[in-house]
């Protein structure tokens, strides 16, 4: 199977810019944490996939998270991504993402062409997007959701908020076995380009294979880059592993646990020896005793 990797490249004549990458093993290792059914695994992946692919786009230590909140029964999806770093905390050019749903067990019917009906599993709503800056307040964008099928949405989030004319393609193969290919592409246009730009891409977008066929068919980054820019030359110019990457930790759940107050957390040590806390992007679960639970407070108190 190809490995996961993303590619980002150039028009050579400066009109627009691509980001593609392979996800399969990121929406699988989703999948297995979250025990994701067919059509919810559908949906997360291509939402952690587009994730995955706007990583391409922050700098060091800045974050970001789509949440997508809707009235179909998948309810809530959230995807998070940020470059990891190496120990020395220099960058890796290695993408981290995770991504977890409200309720994985959705599974629904195919839709008319025989796809998964992400659209019906997410209903109306919309898509939040936010993006944290090392130092400075997060910036947020809101926009309602177009179709609820994932690519469109993150292309109007993309084109409204963002005012950047793009064209996004996200994909999910997967069989009762599990995920047979995943990944994206997200074209945008330059400032400068002409109005036929997009015009041209979004009739080349129509008209290219899904990207998962593509990539199930063995096709690597490069060949989804070309399928989609035609003849234009394409000028690579960054390249990234991907790694399905959680951020949790037992600091992480103890700060959770200070932040709830002593008399909340006196309440938690007298009703139960063990308090278990799940991470709900990658189910690992944390048990903190009775007694740590006393030292938490203790701490608190001479704070
Ligand atoms: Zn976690």
């Amino acid at each position: 199977m190809v490995p996961d990797r993303i590619l980002t490249a150039t028009a050579s004549d400066g009109s627009f810019s691509i980001v593609a990458g392979i996800t399969t093993d990121l929406v699988t290792e989703t999948q297995r944490r979250n025990a994701l059914a067919p059509t919810a695994s559908a949906a997360v992946g291509r939402l952690v996939t587009g994730a995955a692919l706007l990583g391409a786009s922050l700098k060091s230590r800045e974050k970001l998270s789509l949440q997508i909140a809707s009235d179909g029964p998948l309810e809530r999806i959230i995807a998070d991504v940020q470059l990891n770093l190496d120990r020395t905390g220099k960058e890796a050019d290695a993408i981290g993402a995770r991504a977890y749903t409200r309720h994985p067990g959705v599974d629904l019917p195919l839709n008319e062409h025989g796809k998964f009906d992400v659209g019906r599993a997410v209903g109306r709503g919309y898509l939040q997007v936010t993006r944290s800056f090392e130092v400075g307040q997060p910036y947020v964008g809101i926009v309602e959701l177009q179709s609820g099928e994932i690519g469109d949405d993150l292309a109007g989030y993309l084109g409204t908020s963002q005012q950047i004319p793009s064209v996004v393609a996200l994909g999910v193969l997967a069989n009762p076995s599990g995920i047979k290919a995943a990944g994206g592409i997200i074209a945008q246009v330059l400032p400068g380009a002409s109005e036929a730009t997009i015009a041209t891409l979004e009739e080349r977008a129509r008209d290219m294979p899904p990207v998962t066929s593509q990539i199930g068919g063995g096709a690597g980054v490069e060949e989804v880059i070309a399928s989609l820019a035609g003849p234009l030359h394409m000028r690579y110019t960054r390249e990234y592993r991907v790694a399905f990457t959680c951020t949790c930790s037992r600091a992480r759940v103890e700060r959770a646990l200070l932040g709830l107050g002593s008399d909340e957390l006196r309440k938690m040590s007298s009703e139960r020896p063990n308090t278990e806390a799940v991470c709900e992007f990658c189910k690992t679960a944390y048990v903190v005793s009775k007694d740590e639970v006393e030292d938490l407070i203790e701490r608190l108190s001479s704070r």
